[in-house]
């Protein structure tokens, strides 16, 4: 079903947000006080529009309350961001998505009642960080503080040729395997009777510390 949407801010988190949203094929109403970015996204977004979006007046008009979602894509200047916020919050907007340039920001976007806080720089930092910080392990997305989806080529000669069954992973390390890859190939929904084989990929979902036991001590 088509969702409608709000876009404060055509930075790049805004303006990739908004290409995303209308390639999913939802609707897109763009807002930003600098025409030249607007004219970059008028042919891109359903509706685009020049407004200071600080202004109390501008949000009313437009009358943010009928929107699904409104994004809230200010960065450098915090307190706009926060001003837009807590005024959409006032208005009633459903679902308030804010984006935080530090901590703090984040902190009082939450206490205002923002919905979701977004951190893109700071949780591509922890994301890339921990890639690098693991032997074999391809892609680290945290889906909560402890709870995180991996993509770890296996390496060790003692985990392949032998099936999921065997290997226990599960029981063992605490890991639910989710998808297997073998090279370039498509990947494939796990069975118990899936075999590892050289240079696989397993997609696992599991706690922080039980991906990091698995790379440092199983498969390495
Ligand atoms: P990104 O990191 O996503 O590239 P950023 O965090 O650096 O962006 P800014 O460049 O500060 O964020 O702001 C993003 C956009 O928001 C800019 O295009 C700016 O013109 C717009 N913007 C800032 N304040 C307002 C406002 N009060 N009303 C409407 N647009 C605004």
């Amino acid at each position: 079903m088509k969702k409608t949407f709000a876009i404060i801010g055509l930075g790049r988190f805004g303006g990739s947000m908004c290409e995303t949203l209308i390639d999913a094929d939802q609707e897109v109403l763009v807002i930003d006080s600098d025409e030249e970015r607007i004219n970059e996204y008028m042919n891109i977004a359903t509706h685009a529009m020049i407004a200071n979006a600080s202004e109390e007046n501008t949000l009313k008009s437009i009358g943010m309350r009928n929107f699904d979602c409104v994004v809230v894509a200010i960065g450098e200047d915090v307190q706009a961001s926060i001003m837009v916020s807590l005024m959409l919050v006032d208005l009633g907007v459903k679902y308030i998505v804010a984006k935080a340039k530090n901590k703090n920001h984040a902190r009082i976007l939450e206490k205002i009642g923002v919905q979701k806080v977004v951190h893109p720089e700071r949780d591509m930092g922890v994301r890339t960080a921990k890639e690098l910080a693991t032997n074999n392990v391809h892609e680290f997305i945290e889906i909560t503080p402890d709870l995180s989806f991996a993509q770890i080529h296996i390496v060790n000669k003692k985990l392949v040729n032998r099936t999921l069954d065997e290997l226990q992973i599960r029981q063992k390390y605490r890991l639910n395997v989710v998808g297997v890859k073998h090279g370039d190939a498509e990947f494939e929904w796990p069975e118990g009777t899936t075999i590892v084989r050289p240079d696989d990929f397993l997609y696992v979902a599991g706690r922080n510390n039980d991906i990091e036991r698995f790379d440092d001590e199983v498969n390495k």
